[in-house]
């Protein structure tokens, strides 16, 4: 029986002003998967870790993504699944892209790479529709191909990687829900001319940031003047997060992906630890538990272990 063992890495998708169109992956976390092929039809999935998720296939991301996977093979191999979840779900950090990206590149692997990475973010996708409701490939991207990728189109799927340069990630996840679901509910239908033209300026500007390795433009186009400031009231201590961490010399941040999470993007790494000590505070006198790690920009994606 041929088996492989995979980490797949949490990601952050918007990247602030690019709301459903960039995402990047992280170093830390990574959840763990192995999977199995079987000649038993079918997918069995087991968690090894403390998430209670459901493990009916059809329930869980990474059974939809398989199952769309398997519909386009000519024959009737099944696949076992360890799941070893180190991303919590929910954390705005993509937890359930995790799942459902890494289960598609074990199972192409185990199949001898028959399909492309663009096809295997569509078959993720159908996981990432389970999760939120709606295909988006913010997260899904970046944790296939590394790095920081931009999803021009989803429907034809046209997914850029992009080059940037070296980055500390500082990331607080103050320890309450947001749903996705919830989070996308909340978003006004239409935007004012005016605030797209900020937005798309800052779009720009940030992709022409990472090409060019301009700190500078970098931090001044992370701005983002349409979903922040409706999705920010969900999150308590949000305002002065940002208000501290860019005082502190970090470059900019906002919600990683629908939050609860807040990332905070810097050029060094005593910049990032300081802007870490300063989310610690914030959240120690609101008196709510959080978790916070400094990470770094995750190049390669999905890595075989
Ligand atoms: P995140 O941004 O952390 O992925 P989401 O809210 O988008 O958070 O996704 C988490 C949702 O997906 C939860 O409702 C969870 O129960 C569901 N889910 C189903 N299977 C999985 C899985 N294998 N990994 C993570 N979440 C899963």
């Amino acid at each position: 029986m041929k088996s492989v063992k995979i980490k797949s890495p949490a990601t952050i998708a918007n990247l602030v002003c690019g709301f459903d169109v960039l995402g990047m992956a992280l170093n830390d976390p990574q959840d763990v998967m192995q999977v199995t092929l079987s000649k038993e039809p079918g997918i069995r999935i087991q968690h090894n870790d403390i998430y209670n998720l459901p493990v009916i296939p059809e329930k869980n991301v990474a059974g939809v993504a398989l199952l769309e996977l398997i519909k386009e093979l000519d024959n009737e191999n099944g696949f076992d699944i360890v799941i070893e979840k180190h991303i919590k779900p929910g954390s705005g950090l993509g937890s359930s892209a995790a799942s459902a990206a890494g289960v598609v590149v074990a199972a192409n692997h185990l199949l001898g790479n028959i399909f492309s990475k663009e096809d295997l973010v569509r078959f993720a996708m159908a996981g990432e529709k389970l999760a939120s409701g709606v295909k988006h490939a913010d997260n899904i991207s970046p944790c296939i191909y590394g790095g920081v990728t931009l999803i021009r189109s989803i429907f034809p799927l046209d997914i850029i990687p992009l080059p940037a340069p070296p980055m500390y990630v500082a990331v607080v996840h103050p320890q309450i829900e947001v749903k996705t679901s919830d989070a996308r509910e909340i978003l006004r239908k239409e935007v004012l001319l005016k605030d797209a033209i900020k937005q798309w300026g800052n779009i720009a500007g940030l992709v022409a940031g990472f090409m060019q390795n301009d700190y500078g433009l970098i931090s001044r186009s992370l701005e983002d003047v349409i979903i922040e400031p409706v999705r920010s009231i969900l999150i308590p201590g949000f305002d002065e997060v940002k208000k501290k961490c860019a005082a502190a010399g970090a470059l900019g941040g906002g919600i990683a992906g629908s939050g609860p999470s807040i990332f905070m993007l810097c050029k060094e790494e005593n910049v990032a630890k300081d802007v870490e000590l300063i989310m610690k505070g914030i959240y120690d006198s609101i008196g709510l538990a959080y978790h916070s790690y400094v990470t770094t920009i995750n190049n390669k994606g999905i890595t075989i272990v």
